[in-house]
């Protein structure tokens, strides 16, 4: 079977590892410091701050910047369930603006539909490693003064108008080890907002600066140095992960000669990492990726619901109809095209797709 995704951990990350555990400063501790240094680098912004997960990530973001009940946020139906979860938990409402049909991203004409007085922030992913157009949505947040946090976990080293992704507002990562690059679980948060940094710190650890002085109501959503040793080898190797992802991803879109199969685009002044390399298909998807299987390529759905149609959703009573991400829904395939895919493996699930 070619997996739909791999991570590659070399003998650089296990030898990090190894001299971690050896250190005896197994919790959050220098590497992790040095992880989120490096990282602020990669991006383009003044701070970074790692955290256990993507999830944390976003939670975090969302509660520095003071959103919480009575405020909305604007976000993607068609992304994963972790994207507007967090919203729910900062007591927000999440509401959600249908995506551009091309681009799977979040449609900037449909946000100004959404926009209300309770309206605090816009929150787009950059799905698929795809960046999200954000000279129309920092037009948008301009005009009606509004927070931008990015969901940008599937997105790292992408890149909108040469700027890359996560420094546009605040920035959410994830490490999870299907991403680009990986640490095991992790994730990081991206700004160049001071106060909104040493917020974010604080709510990582307990509320506190000092340790056992506690000034507000926080977590423990610490990422270990044992994780920032793995990332700090992933981050070095990214630029090279991403080139692969980039080079395959071309390759495939030429092999492919099937017109009932869409081929992702990219938008002029994009950097698309390729995460996810997501074909569209016209009729019974669910057989072709069946058919794929068979024979021996991984494929992947992402995502089956959009998420105002999962159950927890109608059950907030969400009932309203976005119909680019539902028809999308129906029709997105997933193949594999990460670091390890090889030229023939690239050929060969070509081949199967020309002959549908
Ligand atoms: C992976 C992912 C997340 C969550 O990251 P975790 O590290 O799994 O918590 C959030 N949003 C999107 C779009 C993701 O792909």
């Amino acid at each position: 079977m070619i997996p739909i995704a791999k991570p590659i951990i070399g003998d650089e990350e296990k030898k990090a590892v190894l001299d971690v555990l050896s250190s005896g400063i197994i919790a959050q501790g220098p590497r992790v410091k040095e992880f989120e240094q490096a990282f602020s680098e990669f991006i383009g912004t003044e701070f970074s701050i790692a955290v256990n997960s993507g999830t944390a990530a976003l939670h975090i973001a969302l509660l520095a910047h003071g959103i919480g009940p009575g405020d909305e946020v604007i976000t993607t139906p068609f992304t994963f369930i972790a994207t507007s979860n967090p919203i729910l938990f900062t007591g927000a409402k999440p509401v959600f603006a249908d995506i551009d049909e091309e681009t799977f991203n979040i449609n900037p004409d449909k946000i100004q539909e959404k926009i209300t007085n309770k309206t605090k922030a816009l929150l787009p992913v950059h799905l698929y490693g795809h960046p999200a157009d954000m000279k129309a949505i920092q037009e948008v947040a301009e005009d009606h003064r509004l927070l931008i946090i990015e969901d940008a976990c599937q997105a790292h080293g992408a890149e909108f108008n040469g700027k890359r992704v996560g420094s546009f507002g605040t920035g959410c990562f994830s490490f999870y080890p299907t991403k680009n690059m990986t640490t095991s679980e992790g994730g990081m948060i991206t700004m160049n907002n001071k106060g909104i940094a040493k917020k974010a710190r604080m709510l990582r650890e307990h509320g506190s600066r000092e340790r056992y002085v506690h000034e507000i109501l926080g977590f423990n959503l610490r990422m270990t140095d044992i994780s920032a040793a793995i990332g700090l080898c992933q981050l070095k190797k990214l630029p090279e992960f991403n080139q692969r992802r980039i080079e395959n991803a071309k390759y495939l879109t030429e092999l492919i000669r099937n017109e009932r199969i869409i081929t992702p685009k990219v938008r002029e002044n994009c950097k698309h990492v390729f995460h996810q390399y997501t074909i569209r298909v016209m009729d019974d998807r669910d057989k072709i990726a069946d058919t794929l299987n068979e024979k021996g390529i991984g494929t992947g759905i992402y995502y089956p619901i959009p998420i105002h149609k999962q159950k927890l959703y109608k059950d907030l009573g969400y009932n309203e109809s976005l119909p680019v991400s539902e028809k999308l829904a129906n029709d997105v395939i997933s193949l594999p095209i990460h670091p390890s895919i090889t030229r023939e493996n690239l050929e060969y699930i070509s081949s199967v797709l020309n002959g549908l």
